[in-house]
């Protein structure tokens, strides 16, 4: 039988990406919702390509999306608004399979009720559970939820993970044989910048990474090692495992997306040529495989496979973001909301490249941590976060 898809964030790379699969797969999954922030004109093509029972936008851009659907003759889509009509399709009980592929706390609500709604949650929204790691992971379970990673190092750890790994009780401490996991950075675009060379670079250098094509937000939190940072915190969730037992390998080629070490010695390594394709069709089809686009890894074009590790003194993010993660409560959601604000304000040039640590850091020192055990007080640390962010921001800019 035909999967139900709701995709959140369908407009951006990731939902893109997702759309690719589903074309290759029209027996497989239908497209039953969509949800996008802008590119209401983007937004309104998809409908009419797949025609959704229902698309959602913020409530200021829906008089847009209804001339546009009246302009191009588009009829029988629903139109929601808001975050409550993110978490109505989210957890819509036509649903089968959610995409949670909105970028950054937006995307919180939503993902957390497509997970207490017992979906098959394909997670690409790292900043979602950076923010609500406990909550979330207890929420799968308690509602049978399938959270599968689609963050390609994830997914690969996945892959390379026991089979019955997910099967047996949160322990924070390797099992079943696991020594140690080995998340692969590509270093991102200024992998062999000096300090001096950092100060100077400009938004559009940091968007353009060397392997992959992504949103702006991940594409400077890939440059400045935050991204990393995220994926850390994000593997020791998913994999309930203590940060220490997670090892970051900058290996820039991006052909191995991650590797699982065994106490006997062996090393397992998922492969592929970077696409995010290739993890979404995993995450989508788990535990069968589907057919997809991408060619198969040819390794004589790939003879050279580099290590080295990374260097905190000029990322500095990483450093901050394993820190947050060992102090845990609400350090990560902190450092994940300074970021967003950040990234956000050196997008738009009021800050440098090196001002983005300097200001998660700086609004780690200013806020109590204290326990994440309720989604209200996290998503109150969030506001108060981006308040002091915003502050060291204006006078960074001064
Ligand atoms: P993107 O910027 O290309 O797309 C983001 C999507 O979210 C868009 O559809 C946008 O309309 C929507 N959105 C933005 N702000 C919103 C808001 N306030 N409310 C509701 N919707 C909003 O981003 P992306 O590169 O596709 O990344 C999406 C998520 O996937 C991020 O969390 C990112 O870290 C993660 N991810 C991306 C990649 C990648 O290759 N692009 C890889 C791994 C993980
Ligand atoms: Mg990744």
């Amino acid at each position: 039988m035909s999967q139900s898809v709701c995709i959140l964030g369908v407009t951006g790379s990731i939902g893109q990406s997702t759309l690719k699969i589903l074309d290759q797969h029209p027996d497989k999954y239908s497209v039953f919702a969509v949800t996008a922030y802008s590119r209401i004109d983007a937004l309104s093509e998809i409908c009419k390509q797949y025609r959704p029972k229902i698309a959602v936008v913020p409530a200021h851009k829906v008089d847009e999306l209804q001339s546009v659907f009246k302009q191009k003759n588009i009829q029988g889509v629903e139109i929601l608004s808001g975050e409550a009509g993110l978490i109505a399709v989210a957890e819509h009980s036509e649903v089968d399979v959610v995409m949670a592929a909105i970028v950054g706390a937006a995307g919180l609500l939503p993902t957390l009720a497509a997970v207490k709604a017992g979906k098959r949650v394909l997670l690409a929204n790292k900043e979602a559970l950076v923010m609500s790691g406990d909550i979330m992971m207890q929420a799968a379970k308690d509602h049978h939820a399938l959270l599968l990673p689609v963050d390609s190092e994830h997914n690969a750890i996945f892959q390379c993970l026991p089979q019955n790994y997910f099967q047996i009780e949160t322990h924070k401490e390797p099992q079943l044989g696991v020594k140690q996991i080995l998340l692969t950075a590509s270093g991102g675009p200024f992998l062999n910048h000096t300090l001096e060379q950092l100060k100077e670079v400009t938004p559009a250098q940091a968007c353009k990474h060397p392997n992959w094509s992504m949103g702006q937000k991940i594409s400077v939190d890939s440059a400045t090692l935050m991204n990393k940072g995220l994926e850390l915190i994000e593997a020791c969730h998913l994999f309930s495992i203590k940060e220490h037992f997670v090892t970051v390998v900058v290996h820039p080629q991006s052909i191995i997306h991650s590797m699982v070490q065994y106490v006997d010695g062996s090393t397992l390594a998922q492969m592929g040529n970077p696409d995010m394709c290739t993890p979404i069709a995993h995450a989508l089809a788990w535990p069968e495989r589907l057919t997809t686009h991408v060619p198969p890894l040819d390794l004589f074009t790939h003879s050279q496979l580099d290590f080295t590790a990374p260097d905190i003194t000029r990322f500095p993010a990483l450093k901050l973001a394993r820190q947050a993660m060992q102090v845990g409560g609400l350090a990560p959601a902190i450092l994940n909301a300074a970021n967003e604000v950040a990234v956000a304000a050196f997008l738009k040039q009021q800050i440098g490249f090196l001002n983005i640590p300097e200001v998660v850091e700086h609004t780690l020192n200013q806020i109590d941590n204290a326990s994440a055990e309720a989604l209200d007080v996290i998503l109150n640390i969030d506001q108060q976060a981006r308040q002091v962010a915003t502050q060291r921001i204006t006078q960074l800019s001064r």
